[in-house]
């Protein structure tokens, strides 16, 4: 048989999700995958029922209905400061993950370079590759995973395309500060990069920090591509809904890639999304005040626990150094202390090595605390007494 896809070896199956496998096989407690294990809001589910009842059953829009545009548009300028044309600027697709490959489909040539800042959601790197382009990677250092201005100028040069940003970040829980996304926007209009933005945790953010969209800086307008979805927002990560925000030119390329990839996103989760996107500010707030109690109870467990962890910003992800532990679990790389993590204790986590494109063992693991108190409160039972003793 000729060769199978070479591409396809440059990179290797999800390991966040090959953990929620490892988990599930052992019955552990999943906090692994970053998927909340509590009710979505009943309004939406309700309005997606309800989209099936009136048959909104068929193909979609390829690039969105009209409904979903206009509301993702209404919501940009709200809270984005970002003014879009629904009619030209708007591709709805299957969640954040489709989004993410069609633009780099949509904008990348052969041989082109794209940035990555390091530690990465692992698609990135894929998608980097599966475009045609060479990922270049800069540092995130702890403890504020803040990056080096020096080293972010010696990334560009005459190949870069693109940049990635998540913001807020998955898995460091950085957001993006003012003074960090001026110096990306100075370096994407000295080398006429595209920035290509992932928002999805736009709402999970903590301790009065503001999210600041690069699209809203006049001059990045129409070079940034704008990528969120439903996910983690409204708790519907099943439902697939996401999009991509661009000037008219991006946007035509993305539409034609997306029509090819998937024709469209589910017809009645985008009828439901309309209402999600309609909730009043009060859902954002309640939204933040949960994430926030989470995020602290699972910290002080952590640390009780003698993990050294590092409280995020955003997102709803720890990254725990685990080097205290090292020597109780006998672990000889972060995905062995993962697994014998979930052997000794039931409790699922992703090996930091899935985060960084060496592969190589990194000393630190991810939690992941979207999920119910009690959930969370399981964690410190099944952790008591079986680590630091
Ligand atoms: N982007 C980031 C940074 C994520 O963490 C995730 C999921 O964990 C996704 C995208 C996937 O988004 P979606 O469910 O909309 O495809």
């Amino acid at each position: 048989m000729k060769q199978l896809s070479f591409i396809t070896e440059l990179f290797t199956e999800s390991v966040i999700r090959e953990m929620t496998r490892i988990c599930d096989s052992k019955d552990g407690l999943n906090l692994s995958q970053g998927f909340p294990d509590f009710d979505s809001p009943p309004d939406i589910k309700e309005a997606a029922c309800s989209a099936i009842r009136m048959n909104l059953n068929q193909y979609p829009v390829t690039f969105g209905e009209p409904e979903l545009r206009n509301a993702i548009s209404k919501k940009a300028l709200w809270y984005n400061k970002m003014s879009v044309d629904p009619e030209k600027e708007i591709t709805v697709t299957c969640g954040a993950t489709e989004a993410m490959i069609a633009t780099l489909k949509a904008i990348i040539n052969q041989g082109d370079e794209v940035i990555i800042f390091e530690p990465f959601y692992e698609n990135y790197g894929a998608d980097t590759i599966l475009s045609g382009a060479k990922p270049r990677y800069v540092t995130l250092r702890p403890p504020n995973w803040d990056f080096d201005h020096d080293e972010l100028t010696k990334a560009f040069n005459n190949k870069t395309k693109a940049i990635i940003i998540n913001t807020p970040n998955n898995p460091t829980g950085k957001v993006f500060s003012t003074n960090d996304l001026e110096k990306i926007v100075e370096l994407c209009l000295k080398w006429d990069v595209i920035a290509v933005t992932d928002e999805i945790y736009e709402h999970i953010i903590y301790d009065s920090i503001q999210h600041l969209s690069i699209a809203s800086f006049p001059e990045m307008r129409n070079r940034t591509v704008t990528i969120n979805s439903i996910s983690k927002t409204y708790s519907v990560t099943g439902w697939r809904i996401g999009w991509a925000i661009a000037a008219e030119d991006i946007s035509a390329r993305i539409r034609k890639v997306h029509d090819f990839l998937t024709v469209g996103a589910p017809t009645p989760f985008q009828h439901a999304a309309v209402s999600a996107l309609n909730f009043p500010k009060d859902y954002y707030d309640s939204l933040t005040e949960k994430y926030t109690e989470l995020r602290d109870q699972l910290f002080h467990i952590l640390t009780n626990n003698g993990f050294k962890s590092y409280l995020p910003q955003g997102a709803y992800y720890i990254l725990a150094d685990y080097s205290n532990l090292q020597r109780i679990m006998q672990s000889e790389s972060d995905f062995d202390f993962s697994v014998k993590l979930l052997e000794k204790t039931g409790v699922a986590s992703v090996p930091g090595s899935s985060f960084f494109s060496s592969g190589s063992d990194s000393g630190l693991i991810r939690f992941a605390f979207c999920k119910k108190k009690e959930t969370i409160d399981k964690v410190e039972m099944l952790f008591q007494n079986k680590l630091l003793t």
